[in-house]
């Protein structure tokens, strides 16, 4: 017996079969299902709701935020012979209404339309007068404020399920963290919907985080030593530091190009299409870059700084190694981006509205996942895909803990006396100062403050200025150590602090391997 869906797949797509989940994923939507579809990128998203949408009657609508991606697929399509279009704000209206009459005829397979089109009422009335034969929703996290894409126009979606209850849905995500994924089924009403959950592992992704001396230089050596030639992407947080690095890696030779959301528009969408067409371009840039960019052989994504969150790492280093080679995932992590981190948990909001205590636990807990993931001496992919649900998964053999297991030593004795001296010294400095009390140091802010007679002054020989650093961005890695809003990083003692000051509590702490000799000291902060 002949499959339809089996058949699109070859004569349309020239496929052989369906990888995965596919097969499963079709004959449930074909059936007129609704799916809720988590899968890495590069799993086969598109396939799960193309090949569903030429076998049921009618046009498929495929909600995508991304002109640009759009765009693509819809060539893409159109090759292959299906007969595919978009609407979205780039069209001139002419096209416009000529791809809704295309529509109204009964002349299209499939429709990509961006969300604030979809919503209005003129289109949902279009709707109304064809037989949808599915919609599915790309890039379903955007529905999500806990997500790290948050779109507003994608809460409107839910009027989908209102207006045509009998049209089956598919939302499709590459973001799979418990916590968003029941955000996108409550705010897309997809209560009923059936979960398709992928494994999330992309193993041919070596993930590696290093202690951050001098993050350029760190960079420039990784570059050097495993990257000649190739493509990548560098990520950094602010636009500065993009243009910045930028320059500084094209003054070293390399091919690099920036790209932040300040750039003019032909600006970035040049330089994309040199990271897309030409070889070996290093892209320096923020997280404005790469959803939706497809393109296989990018060899490595590196960070400089933290990025936001544990779905924004995977999503960010996903990007890397599509074509199944070898890829590397590489970030530079220190104490000044874990203070950084907490500092900015304890803002305040930045649309101004008054701090919200759900929001606030959850920005808690993914911030402490976050930091988690870079302190960890168990296998770093264990601990990526823990995070996503995958649990018991055996050590990957193919990560830095993995290669070069991290040594741990008992930070009891170490980490009350780090913690005593923020005790002591009224819980309001910085971890420079609190350093110079440990070792002794007779600054002038010591003698201000009369330090010197503490009596945790001078106690904290046995280690040294990196060592103490080590100790403190663990403590404040594991929210042991919070930071000060006001001033400049003052810490203090959290609940969790105590049963350690007790000692009723054994700390284990990574033993950091020590850096290289040529960067010199750290700059203090
Ligand atoms: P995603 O949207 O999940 O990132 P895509 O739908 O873009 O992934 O698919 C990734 C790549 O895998 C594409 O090049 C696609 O053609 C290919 N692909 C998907 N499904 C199959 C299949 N069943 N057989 C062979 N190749 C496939
Ligand atoms: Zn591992």
């Amino acid at each position: 017996m002949s499959d339809p869906a089996l058949d699109v797949l070859r004569d349309t797509f020239g496929y052989e079969r369906f990888r995965g989940p596919q097969a499963e994923i079709v004959a449930h939507v074909v059936a007129g299902g609704d799916a809720l579809v988590l899968m890495p990128t590069g799993g086969g998203k598109s396939l799960c709701y193309q090949v569903p949408a030429l076998v049921r009657a009618g046009c498929g609508i495929v909600v995508s935020p991304l002109i640009a991606l759009m765009h693509d697929q819809v060539d893409a399509l159109l090759q292959l012979g299906v007969r595919a279009a978009y609407l979205n704000s780039s069209l001139a209206p002419e096209a416009a209404r000529a791809v809704e009459r295309e529509l109204l005829d009964g002349r299209l397979d499939l429709l990509y339309v961006a969300p604030e089109r979809l919503v209005t009422e003129r289109f949902l009335g279009l709707l109304e007068r064809i037989t949808p034969a599915l919609f599915a929703i790309d890039e379903a996290h955007c529905v999500s404020q806990w997500g790290h894409d948050f779109r507003r126009e994608y809460q409107q979606l839910s009027v989908l399920h209102e207006r045509f209850p009998a049209v089956p849905r598919l939302a499709l995500t590459a973001t799979a963290d418990a916590l968003t994924r029941e955000d996108i089924r409550a705010q897309l009403g997809l209560g009923d919907a059936r979960v398709f959950l992928s494994s999330f592992d992309r193993p041919n992704i070596r993930y590696r985080i290093v202690p951050k001396h001098n993050a350029r230089q760190q960079l420039l050596r990784f570059l050097e030593a495993e990257h000649r030639g190739d493509a990548g992407i560098v990520y950094c947080l602010s636009r500065r530091a993009v243009d910045d690095t930028a320059a500084w890696l094209a003054a070293q030779g390399w091919n690099a190009l920036p790209y932040h959301a300040g750039l003019a528009a032909e600006l970035r969408r040049a330089h994309q299409d040199r990271f897309i067409r030409e070889e070996g371009v290093v892209m320096v840039a923020t997280v404005a870059f790469g959803m939706g960019i497809d393109k296989p052989n990018v060899r490595f994504v590196a960070h400089l700084d933290l990025p936001r969150s544990l779905e924004g790492y995977y999503q960010e280093t996903g990007r890397a190694g599509r074509d199944g080679l070898p890829a590397n995932a590489w970030l530079s992590y220190g104490l000044a981006d874990a203070i950084a981190m907490r500092r900015l948990l304890a803002e305040a909001p930045e649309d101004g509205l008054p701090r919200d205590p759900a929001r606030e636990r959850i920005d808690r807990h993914k911030l402490d996942a976050l930091l988690a993931y870079c302190e960890t001496a168990d296998c770093r992919r264990r601990v990526l895909l823990g995070y996503f649900g995958e649990r018991d998964t055996a050590p990957c053999g193919n990560c830095d803990t993995c290669l070069a297991p991290v040594e741990r030593w008992d930070g009891t004795r170490a980490a009350q006396m780090a913690l005593s001296t923020v005790y002591r010294t009224g819980q309001r400095y910085g971890v420079g100062h609190l350093i110079d009390v440990l070792l002794g140091r007779e600054t002038d802010k010591v003698r201000e403050q009369g330090h010197a007679a503490l009596s945790v002054w001078n106690i904290g020989g046995e280690l040294d200025e990196g060592g103490w650093r080590s100790v403190f961005r663990q403590l404040i890695a594991a929210g042991l150590l919070a930071v000060d809003l006001e001033g400049y990083g003052g810490l203090r003692l959290t609940e969790a602090a105590r049963p350690l000051l007790k000692g009723e509590h054994t700390l284990w702490l990574r033993r950091d391997p020590a850096p290289p000799r040529s960067s010199g000291r750290t700059p203090r902060r």
